[in-house]
């Protein structure tokens, strides 16, 4: 339908420019995007700077979204401003990055992002490979390290990274201009790298990760010319720095449509090796649906507008390699409980080997991790004070989801679903009274374990509440 839209509307729309500096200019009766669809700090930074004699326009995803029939994100603006120009025209604005100045202008809770036009870095100019600052800007691989030379819009346009993402709209004259056929690629669904493909993922690999997003969440096909040299460079990720690696999966899994995401990165082949997050977790008969349900349930909650927990989504992505670690500890003959924390240091080690996960996230997930065996208590007083435990909810969710997926037993989950709700008298009924406490005097008795009670999970003592 939206397809329908906006061909129609952009089939009689402006003659597309056989040059890339001449754009195609689509007035307002060319496309249905009205200028209240843009956000009030947006707009007004554009007014602003448009009367100070700058041309400015609302820039990126937000367009593209836009035409898309979608609510975009945030806002971005590109201007020919330079930074400082724009810092001067705004009395709340601030100046951010050392290299590639932007400019941040705050609109009451709305911060809209500045950039000045930029131009794209090309190898061609053998001068260009240095800074002014003498700084290089690409490693030996042509990944750029520098990107901060001012140029024009059209040059704007080339720098970005797919057709769709290279449109400007200007919310004063309610036009859209398009440099690169972004329109018509929107219309056919289709996601094109702007120049040679090749040469854009060697200047930055995480494009190749936004190939699969973007298609992923637009769902628009990747071009086959865009999406044929990933196979042979996808290991150019391993150059890329740790953290903005982890903030596109992040990206990726809380976009709402992770599913879908890591259906484009298994086809594209980039969850292999590179992302053993994925990889694993997906792949694991065991766990593996687990993963996906997890996957499936984050991208539910973020339909209804519900708050996720990314420690609870990487939690689960790495819930099969500790199980697997736990038991295989578990049948050399350590007890549960030390099997557990160590099957937990295990997998956050080897996960950090390749793709490391914040730190701030671990004492969440290990949490999660720790509370799981505890669902399986249901004598004595341990279900009450697992109930008390704060993180009870979301481990709760958790057990719950693997439930649903095989890999936890669905009686259990459906006891506790009921034990949450009932009375005091009910739960009493309900308590399973020869379990726990008689294995607990067992082992302060003997202290020497039964060679048949080292594996079962009802065996983590009562102290794995820490
Ligand atoms: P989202 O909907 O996830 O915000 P987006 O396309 O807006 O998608 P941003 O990361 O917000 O993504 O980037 C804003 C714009 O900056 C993009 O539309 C694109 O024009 C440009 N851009 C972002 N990342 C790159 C990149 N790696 N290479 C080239 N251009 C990029
Ligand atoms: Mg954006």
């Amino acid at each position: 339908m939206i397809k329908k839209f906006i061909s129609r509307v952009f089939g009689r729309g402006a003659k597309q420019a056989a040059h890339p500096s001449k754009p195609a200019v689509y007035g307002p009766d060319k496309h249905h995007i009205h200028k209240d669809h843009i956000s009030r700090g947006a707009r007004k930074t554009c007014e602003e700077l448009q009367r100070a004699g700058h041309t400015a326009y609302v820039v990126g995803g937000a367009v593209r979204d836009l035409l898309l029939g979608r609510q975009p994100k945030d806002f971005d603006v590109a201007t020919s401003a330079h930074p400082d120009e724009v810092r001067s025209l705004f009395r709340r604005s601030r100046i951010i990055g050392r290299r590639f100045q932007i400019v941040h202008v705050m609109w009451g809770a709305e911060t809209v992002e500045v950039s000045t036009y930029r131009a794209h870095f090309t190898t061609k100019d053998p001068e260009a490979e240095e800074d002014a600052d003498g700084a290089d800007r690409q490693d030996e691989h042509g990944r750029v390290l520098s990107d901060n030379v001012f140029g024009t819009q059209a040059e704007d346009a080339v720098r970005r990274d797919f057709t769709v993402n290279a449109l400007f709209y200007d919310p004063v004259k309610e036009e859209v201009w398009d440099f690169q056929h972004g329109v018509k690629d929107l219309i056919a669904k289709k996601l094109v790298m702007i120049g040679d493909p090749a040469t854009r993922y060697r200047e930055d690999p995480v494009r190749m990760l936004r190939a699969a997003r973007l298609s992923a969440k637009l769902g628009l096909a990747i071009e086959s010319k865009t999406a044929a040299p990933i196979a042979s460079l996808k290991h150019l990720l391993e150059n890329v720095p740790q953290a903005r690696l982890f903030e596109e999966i992040l990206k990726m899994l809380l976009s709402g449509n992770a599913v879908a995401c890591v259906q484009r990165l298994r086809e594209l082949e980039l969850h292999h090796g590179l992302l053993p997050l994925l990889d694993d977790a997906l792949e694991d008969p065991a766990t593996g649906p687990f993963a996906m349900a997890a996957l499936k349930a984050t991208d539910d909650r973020l339909r209804e507008d519900k708050p996720v927990s990314p420690a609870f989504l990487l939690a689960a992505l790495l819930w099969g390699r500790v199980e697997r670690r736990w038991h295989e500890l578990e049948e050399k003959g350590q007890p549960s409980t030390p099997s557990l924390h160590s099957a937990m240091h295990d997998a956050l080690d080897a996960q950090r080997g390749s793709l490391a996960i914040p730190r701030r996230f671990d004492a969440t997930m290990k949490e999660l991790w720790l509370l799981q065996p505890r669902f399986l208590q249901r004598g004595g007083t341990r279900p009450f004070r697992l109930l008390e435990h704060p993180r009870f909810r979301a481990a709760y969710d958790f057990f719950e989801l693997r439930a649903q997926a095989g890999n936890a037993s669905v009686e259990i989950a459906q006891w506790w679903e009921r034990f949450q709700e009932a009375g005091g008298d009910e739960r009493e009924r309900m308590l399973h009274a020869d379990e726990g406490p008689k294995k607990k005097k067992r082992r302060r008795r003997g202290g020497k374990r039964r060679p048949d009670d080292g594996g079962s999970p009802e065996e983590v003592a009562p102290g794995a509440d820490e």
